[in-house]
This record gives C-alpha cells, structure tokens and sequence, in this order.
C-alpha cells in the first residue's frame, strides 16, 4: 500500500464511524503563542477540548501536517540517528469531543490495523499509563492482547525517546493517559520492548497513540479537568506506510525512495559527483526539504528570529549535509519539485506556492553558500586538534561572521564525538549584546572586506537600535 492509499483508508474507516472528514490545519499555527508549530493533529481541535469552541461535529478524522523541530516535541537532532524520527511528518487522527471514551477509541484502533491493514495481531504491542486499569482490561480481556504484551508505563522519568504515557500538548494545554501501539520489526533489529532499558533502539516502534483528554493544564503545572472526556489519537503515516511496505526504515518508504534519488541528484549535479546513495546525510536532506517547503508554504520566510529562525537552522543543516556530500553550489531547492510530484495531491498549496518555495530556498543557499567554505575550515580547524569540546569562542564566531547556528556546529561536531561549549557560547553570545548596547544607539561594525576589485562577503554587519526589536540585521539583508 503506497502512503496515499494508507491516507485514504484511514480517513475511510472512520468516515465509516461516523467521524467528519477534516483538512489539515497549516503548520504554522495561526492563533496559539504557546505553539511554534503545529506538531500534532489535535492542535486544532484543542479549543475544542477545552469547551471554548464547538463544531457541528463530535468525532472528526484528520492527516494532519506536523512540525516538531522545537519547543515540547523537537525531534530535529533524532534525524538521521533514527529510522522513524522526521522533523516534519503526518500524523493520521480520530478525534472524539465528548462521545465516545477508551472503549471504543482501542475498538476502533484494533479493528483497523488487524482487519483493514491486515496487521499480524501477535505483532502488536501496546503500553497503557501505569495506574489506567480500565484500558489493561479492555486490551487484554476485550481485544483479547495477551499480558506479556502489554505494558504499563508512567510518566516519563527522562531518558532520550523514553515512553511517557501521559501525553501533554506542550507545557500548557489539553492532556491525558494515553495507550499506544507498537509493531515488533523483528529481532534482527536491535532494541528491547517499550519499557525496558533497551527501547531505545528501533526494533519496536511506536505506531500509533491514543489519548484520553481529560485535563488542561495551566501554567502553574494544576490540571483541571475537561468539560467532557475525549479522544485524541495520532499514528504516523510514515511509520504505518514502512510496516505495510515491509521495510523497517521511514526512508525506505515509497515517497522517501523518490525523494532520496532526487536529493541525490540534486546534490551530484552541484559538485557531489556520485555521492554515497546510502549516507545518512541524504536522508537528513530528504526530511528537511519537507518541513522547511511547507514551513514556507505557510508564509515564513528564513529570519533570525522565532519561526523564521527555526526555517534558516533546518534550511542551514541541509545545506551543510550536501556540503559534506561534495554539494559547492545551491542544490537544495532543486528538489522541491519532487516534493509536489509526491505530496502536491494531498497538499495542493504545496503546487501553488512551488515557486516561491523555490525562490526562497534558493536564496537562502545562495547566502549561506558564500561563508560555509571559510566556517567549515575553521571549525575542521578546531576539529583537528583532538580536543573532545569545541570551546564557545569558536561556536560564536562561526554563528556571528559564518552563519553558522550553534546547533549546526553541533551537528557537525556530533558526527565526530565532540561536544560544544554552550554555556562558553551563550556568555559570547551575551558579551556581544552588551557591547552593542554599550556602544550606544546606533553601532555599525562593517563586515566587508575588499579583495582586489571583487567585494567578498566577510562578516555580518551589526545595526542595534536600542528603541525597537531590530537587534541585527545582516549586511545582506536578511
Ligand atoms: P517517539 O516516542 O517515537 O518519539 P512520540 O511518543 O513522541 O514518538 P506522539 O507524540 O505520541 O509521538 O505522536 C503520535 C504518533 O506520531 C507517534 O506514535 C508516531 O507514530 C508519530 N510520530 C511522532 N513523532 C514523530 C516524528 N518525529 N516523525 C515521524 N512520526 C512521528
Ligand atoms: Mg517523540
Ligand atoms: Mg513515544
Ligand atoms: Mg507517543
């Protein structure tokens, strides 16, 4: 099943019970602040949870287009390292506003995965909230799912993918116990069962989770309880689409094999020759060029601060990621025209805004291109010396002359076992206000740097006005 038919089953089957078709709500969340962007398909609905706002509808169904590439969910440094992290993905959902509760949400989710995508049951497993004995009950003495496959988990004690089944929006917000349902990849996957010391490998992955909303929790941390008991559920379509495919990675999925050759292509045509088809650098590309395209769907633009900020780190790490491949020319926003070819049916604005998708990546590379050679010398530079911290001087200078985010030297460090200095980093990076703050209203420090005729772009020109929000604005404009 290609992901589109998977899309289409979905939304199917719970038409079929009774559940409104609704559309995907934009990424970039038009009415929160305490969101940056949208990363789960009851975002919409949370209003709705909370009682301030009510639909012609009590059960909905959603693909929703999802971000989590900062605040609560950030799965951005997972990319790369994981088979089923991305930083944008879509997120197939039922939602219940007060009608039906646990009973029927597990009813629904068994029959569809074991009848409908004819999933082997003896595969599934499933983690309930440690004190919820109502959901133990109704999976193991009404579904029928033997103990020793189900799971009792309470809130999350740490740990980097650690299972919490206790989901919470953000800190604030709608939230609940949820039960979730994992799929056994098979043991010549390393990593134990959800639960045990080992699950953070990539042998059982987490499919699906259904939450049971019955609190909002205020910024004091109290939770008060829903008007009514609802249902919030979310399954990763990448996730689903790679267990129907039989393939154990996300990228081995039928939209990101296409989107693989096209990041490739792209990236030899600009200089990387025939680079390695299975470097994990490709597949950071392949996942970025989705959540920066539809980040700027939605009408950001890369800048230095919030959203647009976010947009330029994403759009940075994959531009460095095709550097590393051998990319010297901007290669990035070539494949933006796989991306419609894949998801412009199911995402028409995706078609619409092509262009100006393209013309805003490119831009973006063709800035960053013109400092990356230099910043990545001086941080190979560091690199060179053995040292296992890169100290926050470095991180500094590279973010303030190279356009370097401190969390892209990070990446590149990672690669090498090295850490970065980010106390050292934060105290340049404060140091630097200060003085602009000292030097008074208005400070220019010019960045250009004239060789023979030719003007190079050097540095980063500094305008601080102490008046506004303006804190900086490059030489270059952005
Ligand atoms: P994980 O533990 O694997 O990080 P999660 O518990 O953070 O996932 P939820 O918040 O429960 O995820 O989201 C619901 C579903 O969305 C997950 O069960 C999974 O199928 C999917 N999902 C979550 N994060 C991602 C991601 N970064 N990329 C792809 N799919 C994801
Ligand atoms: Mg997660
Ligand atoms: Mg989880
Ligand atoms: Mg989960």
């Amino acid at each position: 099943m290609k992901a589109a038919e998977i899309r289409q089953t979905f939304l199917k089957f719970f038409e079929s019970k009774g559940h409104q078709i609704v559309a995907s709500s934009p990424v970039v969340p038009g009415d929160d602040p305490t969101l940056l962007f949208t990363n789960a398909g009851m975002n919409q609905f949370k209003d709705v949870f909370l009682g301030f706002d009510k639909r012609s509808y009590n059960r909905a169904t959603t693909a929703q287009k999802c971000i989590r590439a900062g605040g609560k969910h950030n799965d951005l440094d997972n990319v790369g390292y994981t088979a089923r992290h991305h930083t944008f993905f879509e997120m197939l959902g039922n939602f219940s506003f007060g009608d039906y509760f646990k009973q029927d949400a597990i009813a629904y989710a068994w029959e569809l995965l074991t009848t409908k995508f004819n999933l082997p049951a003896e595969k599934l497993w499933v983690t309930v909230y440690a004190e919820d004995d109502e959901a133990y009950e109704i999976w193991n003495k009404q579904i029928g799912v033997p103990a020793e496959r189900i799971v009792r988990i309470g809130d999350n004690k740490g740990g980097r993918y650690a299972s919490d089944n206790f989901w919470m929006m953000g800190d604030t917000g709608p939230c609940g116990p949820c039960t979730e349902i994992f799929y056994d990849h098979g043991p010549e996957i390393a990593g134990g069962p959800p639960g045990s010391p080992d699950e953070d490998g990539d042998r059982y992955i987490e499919i699906w989770n259904n939450v049971f909303m019955q609190f909002n929790r205020d910024e004091a941390g109290v939770m008060h309880k829903l008007p009514k008991p609802s249902v919030d559920t979310g399954m990763g379509l990448e996730r689903l689409a790679a267990v129907l495919q039989h393939v154990h990675s996300n990228y081995e999925i039928d939209t990101f094999v296409a989107l693989l050759a096209a990041a490739k292509a792209a990236v030899d045509a600009a200089g990387g020759q025939d680079c390695d088809k299975d470097s994990p650098s490709l597949k950071v590309i392949a996942d970025h060029i989705r959540a920066c395209s539809f980040t700027i769907v939605d009408g950001i633009i890369p800048g230095n601060e919030g959203r647009g900020y976010v947009l330029r780190r994403i759009t940075r790490r994959a531009i460095r990621h095709g550097y590393k491949l051998g990319a010297r020319t901007p290669f990035f926003h070539k494949i933006v025209a796989e991306l419609a070819n894949q998801m412009g049916d199911a995402y028409p604005e995706l078609r619409q805004s092509q262009q100006r998708v393209v013309e805003v990546l490119k831009q973006e590379e063709e800035r960053f291109f013109q400092t990356i050679a230099n910043g990545m010398e001086i941080l190979e530079a560091a690199l060179s010396g053995g040292a296992k911290q890169i100290d926050g001087e470095t991180a500094f200078k590279l973010h303030d002359t190279y356009g370097f985010p401190v969390d892209l030297t990070a990446d590149v460090c990672r690669e090498r076992g090295v850490t970065v200095d980010q106390a050292g980093f934060q105290v340049a990076m404060e140091r630097q206000r200060q003085q602009a703050r000292a030097a008074g209203k208005f400070k220019m420090s010019a960045g250009l740097e004239y060789t023979g005729s030719a003007t190079q772009f050097h540095g980063y020109e500094h305008l601080v006005c102490e008046h506004s929000k303006v804190t900086a604005i490059y030489v270059d404009g952005s």
